[in-house]
């Protein structure tokens, strides 16, 4: 990882991609832009887990209020999730484009929130619901150093040669 402008970013499936059954679809984004799996596991968290990751880290709870930061961990706790590690050429801002953005609705066609998800703010905020915007990624790299901290032991971590990276990186 010596080599400069390689990052690494920490992305999660949450509950709603698990149960809709699009972890595959969601994937394949990432590895056919040339991206390199170096860490990956399912997981179910507890509270205390998603409190340090969305606030202790992300301050979710200092940006958007009590009343977000409550109903988005108990979307994240309906159920397993499967947190990966990718590493590639500024992976993190590469990650969050080919995401798009928090709000479905105004998420560009051709990103993973825009193509399989369509919620609204307005309709998040008018039934209380919280947005299932099916997958997390990490914000800027300072962040993805921290979450990869908290999410991946060092030892679930591995360095292998994909033969692509010939070409991509
Ligand atoms: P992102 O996941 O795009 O980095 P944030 O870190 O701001 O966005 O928020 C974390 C998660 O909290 C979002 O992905 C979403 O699931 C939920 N969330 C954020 N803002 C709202 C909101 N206004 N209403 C409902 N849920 C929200």
């Amino acid at each position: 990882m010596a080599k400069p402008n390689l990052e690494q970013t920490l992305i999660v499936f949450k509950p709603d991609a698990m149960q809709r059954g699009l972890v595959g679809e969601i994937l394949t984004r990432f590895e056919r832009v040339g991206l390199r799996i170096v860490g990956t596991k399912m997981l179910a968290p507890d509270q205390a887990h998603y409190e340090t990751h969305y606030e202790g880290i992300g301050k979710l709870k200092t940006r958007a209020g009590a009343h977000i930061f409550d109903i988005t961990l108990e979307m994240m706790s309906a159920g397993p999730v499967i947190a990966m590690v990718l590493e590639g050429v500024e992976s993190v801002a590469l990650v969050r484009k080919l995401v798009g953005t928090t709000e479905p609705k105004s998420s560009a066609p051709g990103t993973i929130r825009g193509d399989f998800s369509h919620m609204s703010y307005g309709y998040a905020d008018n039934t209380g619901k919280g947005i299932p915007n099916l997958i997390h990624a990490s914000g800027d790299p300072e962040e993805a150093k921290q979450e990869i901290q908290h999410w991946f032991a060092d030892s679930e971590l591995y360095d292998y040669e994909a033969l692509h990276e010939k070409f991509t990186r």
